[in-house]
């Protein structure tokens, strides 16, 4: 979501008359894009900051600015002193009044003529960073607060963008170019269309489930031939939303995050699901379509986290037999309820040996799973050609790679699998 947002910001600052550069030291503008789900990538910025700053020798006029969610939570800008000088540090949601702010530190670069004046930032069209699939965000911000989670804070509550907007941005693409669509959002599977007299007559979700519902418009739409979404929170889906993955143009992979398989964790954490709810919603799911892959997101040493409950965690995993699966271990977030209220009481070694366990079942689970391709055709996006060889994800989101040259960059094509790997499937085209 981060890139697709700086997709935007790259978008606004073109309107406004200025050309990118690769090339920091030559820009008259630098802004930084943060993330703060990690502290490690919070850390990140303070080096950026310092390097930039050194650019104002010899360009007196340069602005530096950092947006996203960094600025998004530190709502008594406790963390911006801190930094060397920084000209603008502004929430993403802020973006439309950029012309304004920017205006006043140099009239003249920035006239406010030249501005386009939006209400939110998503009518900014992004400049494209990837060339063969759109991220096409759908929603911003979040009201579940999980008690670890610093989203909430940093891009605030959850509001939900327009269908009518959403599809005319899928509409608008270059058909030829962007063959995938990837929706994007918080809660995707939460998404409450704010305009549903906007659903087709014809569409069959649009009194059950508006995100269903967007999928099967999306799904409508010319040109588009694969759809991907991410990140759905477990306790929203139902029926219609496990019924609309069966639509021809979807993925035939869903990463569900569940983050934890131990109920009192899943508690403390505020997850509004159990383990049982969670089983049986992958059992749903592989029953409506058997061969979808899975992946899922998983938080070691949670505060307090037994060796019971991580067992726990392993159980689960194995249960549900994911393809795939990211592992974090936990990292205290200040300013969220965690913070407050428990204590990081996990030392670092039992949280790494945590993560080494679950990251090594997951390794072994993932070469099992994709021995499944061997001599099957997968449907695959070609995305890199190189040295006479080219990859590309299949519709179960593994990397595939098979012989092939440059004609093919952005096609979809088939692949027989001959020699499935942990990380890649080798085969060939057919
Ligand atoms: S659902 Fe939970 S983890 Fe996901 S963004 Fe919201 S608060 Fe964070």
């Amino acid at each position: 979501m981060n890139k697709n947002d700086s997709e935007r910001i790259a978008s606004f600052l073109v309107d406004f008359g200025l050309k990118q550069t690769t090339k920091p030291e030559k820009a008259d503008v630098l802004l930084i894009n943060t993330c703060s789900v990690r502290e490690h990538a919070e850390q990140r910025v303070f080096g950026f900051i310092h390097n930039w700053n050194k650019f104002r020798e010899n360009k007196p006029n340069l602005i530096i600015g950092i947006t996203g969610c960094l600025p998004g939570h530190d709502k008594d800008e406790k963390i911006r002193k801190k930094f060397e000088k920084v000209d603008l540090y502004f929430p993403i949601i802020d973006l439309p009044n950029l012309p304004e702010k920017l205006n006043k530190i140099n009239p003249e670069l920035f006239p406010l003529e030249k501005s386009k004046q939006l209400s939110e930032y998503w009518e900014y069209e992004p400049i494209r960073q990837n060339n063969f699939s759109a991220s096409i965000t759908i929603q911003n911000g979040c009201n579940n607060f999980c008690t670890y989670c610093i989203v909430p804070y940093s891009r605030g509550r959850e509001k939900n963008r327009p269908l009518k907007e959403i599809l005319e941005e899928i509409k608008k693409l270059d058909k030829e170019k962007f063959l995938q669509i990837d929706l994007l959002g918080q809660v995707v599977n939460n998404y409450q269309a704010p305009d549903p007299e906007n659903f087709s007559l014809n569409n069959p979700y649009q009194e059950k489930d508006h995100f269903a519902a967007l999928l099967w418009e999306v799904n409508q739409i010319e040109g588009v031939k694969r759809i991907f979404f991410t990140a759905p929170d477990p306790q929203y889906f139902n029926d219609w939303q496990i019924e609309a993955l069966t639509l021809p143009k979807m993925m035939n992979y869903l990463h569900i995050p569940v983050q934890s398989g131990d109920n009192k964790i899943l508690k403390k954490m505020n997850r509004k699901y159990t383990r049982e709810f969670f089983i049986e919603l992958i059992r749903k799911i592989r029953q409506v379509k058997p061969e979808i892959a899975l992946g899922t997101d998983i938080i070691v040493g949670f505060c307090g986290e037994t060796e019971e409950q991580f067992q726990n965690t392993l159980d689960l995993y194995q249960q549900c037999d994911f393809d795939i699966s990211y592992h974090a271990k936990y990292s205290n977030r200040p300013g969220t309820v965690a913070d407050k209220l428990f204590v990081d009481d996990i030392s670092e070694e039992i949280k790494k040996e945590r993560w080494q366990k679950i990251q090594k079942i997951m390794e072994e689970q993932t070469l099992k799973k994709n021995q499944f391709y061997k001599d099957k055709i997968v449907s695959v996006l070609v995305t890199e050609c190189q040295d006479g060889y080219c990859q590309g994800n299949s519709k179960e989101m593994k990397l595939t790679k098979f012989l092939g040259d440059k004609s093919l960059l952005g096609k979809i094509v088939q692949v027989k699998i001959n020699n499935p790997e942990r990380w890649i499937l080798f085969g060939e085209m057919v």
